[in-house]
């Protein structure tokens, strides 16, 4: 493990620190490129600054309805406690995949959990919000079935990784899709209400949503359960966001907080959004533009089209389309393939950076399934510096959300939890986040970095757990 960081972190030195004159004779119209995507430890500092800031504006009364990091309440008040005991079940909608889980809890232990996981389709996506929704009971029923669940009523945490705006811990609106999806009729309703008909209406499963969260709350508060001081859940997967452990006296949106008995309240900020209102302008390309309004909710966003799996991937297709219009790269040849949107998945830049440097092995997988092939290895060092810059941009911006949340904390010490596909499953993400807090923070070995356990279905369970009775 510290001759792979050793080795990484040595590439990462030699492609951004290394003398610019071998890469600008290498390749110099994708080294000026790439060029735009790199942030310095000031202007990352400058960014950590305002989005500190957005999560003020998004928690203060006055300022949260034109506030753009929503900083919504999860109405979770209390961390697990270890005593939660029973089966509880989980579903969590996000993004790619859709899964129910049922997870037995006792004696402060998980005892059991099982899985089953969907996928859903791009018609589901864009389709009626009832097809949706009638879809997820038809799964949730059939998994209950397959686990002879009983006739007690299970009490179900909802995982709904969109932008809530939550009225109480089972009532939450919809405020607008993202990643992808476009189903009519679910935008500023009840998303617990359309969920829990959908499954009355077919009648043969009983169980009640007891909680709505998100993902990265779900995954604080499961790993909270095994690190108590985790104060952080981050989650850079098909989107990104982050939420955070505030004071209750902060939380202005609650009704009293200045009274509550509860201390803390976890905080969704929502922080994908950051930079709608232009205050990411001067890190954002013209790439990003182009992919920004080639998606179907151009001008929202913006943190997350710069950071999550769900666009990365599509950034190296736009730098590579330009290079190759310039006939810079893999000698004039402009395969249809590359012309297809999406076709170059985030995953691929995780398998390019997972050859060791100099080594091409991967590279030449992926260009192959592109249409391309080439033994140049010129053209495959320029492919691996491209998705080096994308994927150290997105480290680095990630890094800036979880120096803005504890700045808002003011906490010297804490535990981050995070997930989500590029966080498993980039081979150096977590390492660059480590290394890029190191560089913004004093004291960065006093926050850990903790990838969580299944995060989006144990977390939901032990919310269940808490608000099953009330
Ligand atoms: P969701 O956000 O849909 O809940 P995940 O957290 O599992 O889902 O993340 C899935 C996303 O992660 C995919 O949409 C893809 O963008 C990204 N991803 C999947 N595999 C990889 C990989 N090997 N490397 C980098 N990103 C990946
Ligand atoms: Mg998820």
């Amino acid at each position: 493990m510290i001759r792979k960081s050793t080795r990484m972190l040595r590439s990462y030195f030699h492609l951004f620190f290394g003398p610019a004159f071998r890469l600008t004779s290498r390749f110099p119209e994708a080294f000026e490129i790439c060029k735009e995507f790199r942030i310095g430890r000031e202007k990352m500092l400058q960014i950590a600054n305002a989005l500190t800031k957005e999560i003020q504006l998004g928690l203060a009364r006055e300022t949260h309805p034109q506030a753009i990091v929503k900083c919504f309440l999860t109405y979770i008040q209390d961390l697990p406690t270890g005593k939660e005991r029973g089966k509880f079940m989980a579903l969590d909608l996000g993004g790619t995949n859709f899964r129910c889980l049922l997870v037995n809890l006792a004696d402060g232990a998980v005892m059991q959990t099982t899985l089953k996981s969907f996928a859903i389709s791009e018609e589901l996506m864009q389709g009626p919000g009832t097809d949706l929704f009638d879809f997820i009971a038809e799964c949730l029923a059939g998994f209950c079935k397959e686990q002879n669940i009983g006739n007690d009523r299970i009490p179900l945490g909802f995982t709904f990784s969109f932008p809530l705006q939550q009225i109480g811990i089972n009532k939450g609106i919809l405020r607008r899709w993202t990643k992808g999806f476009r189903c009519e009729g679910v935008e500023g309703k009840d998303v617990v209400e359309l969920l829990q008909s959908a499954i009355d209406r077919r009648g043969d499963a009983n169980v009640k949503i007891v909680a709505i969260l998100n993902d990265s709350t779900s995954t604080l508060v499961s790993c909270a359960y095994s690190h108590p001081d985790c104060r952080i859940g981050l989650i850079v997967g098909t989107g990104v966001n982050a939420c955070y452990v505030e004071q209750t006296s902060k939380a202005e949106m609650l009704d009293g907080y200045e009274s509550s008995q509860k201390p803390i309240m976890i905080i969704n900020t929502e922080l994908g959004a950051f930079g709608d209102n232009g205050s990411l302008d001067s890190v954002r390309t013209v790439y990003d533009k182009t992919l920004d309004i080639e998606s179907v909710n151009p001008g929202s966003q913006t943190l997350e089209k710069c950071v999550s799996g769900m666009y990365l991937g599509e950034v190296v297709r736009h730098i590579l389309l330009d290079l190759m219009r310039m006939g810079v790269l893999f000698r004039g040849m402009r395969p249809d393939e590359m012309q297809t949107k999406w076709i170059f998945r985030t995953r691929f830049i995780s398998e390019i950076e997972s050859d060791p440097p100099e080594v091409f092995h991967n590279a030449r997988v992926v260009l192959y399934h592109l249409g391309i092939k080439t033994d140049d290895l010129n053209d495959m060092a320029c492919l691996r510096y491209i998705c080096d810059s994308i994927s150290l941009r997105s480290a680095q911006l990630t890094s800036c959300a979880i120096v803005a949340m504890i700045n808002q904390m003011n906490v010297e010490s804490c535990t981050v939890a995070i997930d989500g596909g590029l966080c498993r499953y980039h081979p150096h993400y977590r390492n660059l986040i480590e290394q890029q807090l190191s560089i913004l923070l004093k004291n960065a070995s006093a926050y850990k970095i903790v990838l969580s356990e299944d995060g989006s279905g144990l977390g939901a369970a032990l919310v269940a757990a808490a608000f099953a009775n009330k």
